[in-house]
């Protein structure tokens, strides 16, 4: 049994705890505690980590990248268009989370960026993003539903021999959904592994670095069942894996 309980670190927005929740989780408040839930579930040890910390990505054995509002369209050379609501964008966090995203890239850091948090993984990695998806891939029932949040509304198709297929041992999967923006132009070194059915990019896999994924789907909101929270306990396992073999590389 280890005695090595991982750190990580999640990155949220200064003012995370005087936002309340909002319908698109846009503030991120909705899935932050469940992502806490699921990785200290897994053995994890999870630790909020605001805009302005002394701390930097290399401090931590993993980094989440958790959901939330849009990412300003200028850090992809884009102008902001008509369905990013300039009054939920922030780009202060935008800035933070990429500059922590381009350190744990550089460094090979594990990292699991879910909804926003692929988007901004994807981002960071010089790729860009479909401003809208137009209200045909968020089914709107959901953003006002929030017990819908947890239940699968669509499927996805997983590429077989990818991490994802892997670990669930399925090329499909049924799953929720719960954004209206996804990956256009795929950053340097992401690859995209599963798909919605109507072609939006569901998940995505650094193929060079050992553990870093992106989900656009939220599995904290569906880690009663046991596919979803398999995503953390994976992610924890193969961190405690890393980690031996690193100390005991250095001997
Ligand atoms: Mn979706």
């Amino acid at each position: 049994m280890s005695v090595f309980s991982p750190k990580i670190a999640i990155l949220v927005r200064r003012n995370y705890w005087e936002s309340g929740a909002t319908p698109g989780n846009t503030n991120s408040h909705r899935s932050v505690p469940d992502i806490m839930a699921a990785i200290l579930q897994a053995g994890g040890v999870p630790e909020l980590i605001f805009q302005g910390s002394p701390h930097q990505a290399s401090d931590f054995d993993a980094l989440v990248l958790p959901g939330g509002g849009d990412v300003d369209p200028r850090f992809y050379g884009q102008e902001l268009g008509p369905a990013v609501d300039p009054a939920t964008v922030d780009s202060e966090l935008d800035a933070f989370q990429i500059e922590w995203t381009r350190a744990a890239l550089q460094a090979r850091l594990p990292l699991l960026g879910i909804c926003r948090g692929m988007q901004v993984l994807n981002v960071a990695a010089g790729g860009s993003l479909v401003q809208d998806l137009a209200g045909d891939h968020l089914p709107q029932r959901v953003l006002h539903d929030p017990l819908l949040r947890s239940q699968a509304v669509h499927p996805i198709a997983i590429a077989p021999g990818s991490a994802l297929a892997k670990l669930w041992g399925a090329t499909r999967m049924d799953v929720n959904s719960i954004h209206h923006q996804g990956l256009d132009t795929l950053g340097t070194g992401l690859e995209a592994v599963a798909w919605a059915e109507d072609g939006v990019i569901e998940a995505v896999e650094v193929a060079a670095a050992p553990w870093q994924r992106g989900v656009q789907f939220h599995p904290e909101d569906m880690r009663s069942q046991q596919p979803f929270q398999q995503l953390f306990d994976q992610l924890i396992a193969d961190v405690i894996e890393l980690r031996a073999s690193t100390t005991s590389g250095k001997l």
